[in-house]
């Protein structure tokens, strides 16, 4: 079974309840308690699998807050507070301090408070962050609700995740370890938390964490429409491919709809529309997907 094809089966084995506004398949849940309401996800990074041994452990700390500050705000929610798991191998004092010196700053940032957690030993690192956080909107941003006629745009240039990481696999492992500038699209993305704000007008919200065609897919299933897109207006990082940019993950910007160009926000830069027919047309070619997928490595097509 793909990944995705689990997370199916668990939307279509959920059980209604009052106070659960949006439960599994969306960037995250939306849970109301009386008046208020409550936005929670969830994230872990595995050790071999999101991050090489060496990857220094400041640059783990401050991607774990940023993959869960990402999908907070692709939900129109601010976040405002965070249990850490941690699994390892042992506890040395030096990566510990690095890794949640780096966590805790990042936190701070987005005015997040760590308030619990868990700690156990683990035969490799498993690093699980949740953050609960507050909407921002009378209603939250959701995968589910664009509509034919609608613009797709994306809040800044993609493909640089992918680059460095490419770029990191040909390394040898102590160039790995450096905390260098050169590696920040991988080591240090920045979750759109300055954009929230804008986001009121969207009429549909995903975070580009698994690849541009990917994360799309994911929201025009949900939507029950397609796309068009045309090549030359996705911005592609520099030093970056357009292949890195439409299939690579770990990005970590916006993709939004809205029902017209003159309510995009500055900042957004349009590269296509939503259309009738359930697929998605590159230039006016089917193009599939081939995000990553946890079971079956990065070649999948969902
Ligand atoms: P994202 O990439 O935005 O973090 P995922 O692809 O990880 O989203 O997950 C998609 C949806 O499936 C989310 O709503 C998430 O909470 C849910 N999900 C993923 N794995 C599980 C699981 N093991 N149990 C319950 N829900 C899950
Ligand atoms: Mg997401």
């Amino acid at each position: 079974m793909r990944e995705f094809e689990f997370i199916d089966d668990l939307m279509r084995r959920s059980v209604a309840h009052p106070n659960v506004e949006v439960g599994i398949g969306d960037d995250a849940a939306v849970l109301k308690l009386d008046s208020k309401r409550l936005v929670v996800t969830t994230d872990t990074m595995v050790e071999h699998v999101h991050f090489f041994s060496e990857t220094p452990a400041a640059c783990i700390g401050h991607k774990l807050v940023q993959m869960n500050v990402s999908d907070l705000v692709a939900m129109g929610a601010k976040p405002k507070f965070a249990t850490l798991n941690l699994s390892l191998p042992s506890m040395s004092s030096d990566w510990l301090e690095a890794f949640m010196s780096a966590l805790n700053s990042a936190l701070s940032v987005a005015d997040c408070v760590l308030v619990g957690g868990n700690t156990t030993s683990s035969a490799q690192m498993h690093l699980g962050l949740t953050v609960f956080g507050e909407p921002l909107f009378s209603k939250p941003l959701l995968r589910s609700t664009a509509s034919v006629g609608d613009v797709i745009a994306v809040s800044g240039s993609l493909g640089g995740a992918a680059a460095v990481l490419n770029q990191l696999y040909e390394l040898p492992i102590e160039l790995r370890a450096l905390d260098n500038p050169d590696y920040t699209a991988w080591h240090r993305p920045t979750a759109r938390l300055d954009l929230l704000a804008s986001l009121a007008e969207a009429t549909s919200m995903i975070d580009i964490s698994d690849g541009l065609l990917q994360d799309l897919a994911h929201l025009c299933q949900q939507s029950r429409v397609g796309a068009e897109l045309i090549s030359a207006s996705i911005p592609v990082t520099d030093n970056a491919t357009l292949n890195d940019a439409l299939h690579g993950g770990e990005d970590y910007q916006l993709l939004g709809t809205w029902r017209d160009l003159s309510v995009v926000p500055t900042g957004f830069r349009v590269i296509g529309r939503c259309v009738s027919e359930e697929r998605i047309l590159l230039d006016q070619q089917v193009i599939e997907p081939k995000g990553w997928d946890h079971f079956h490595g990065a070649e999948s097509n969902n």
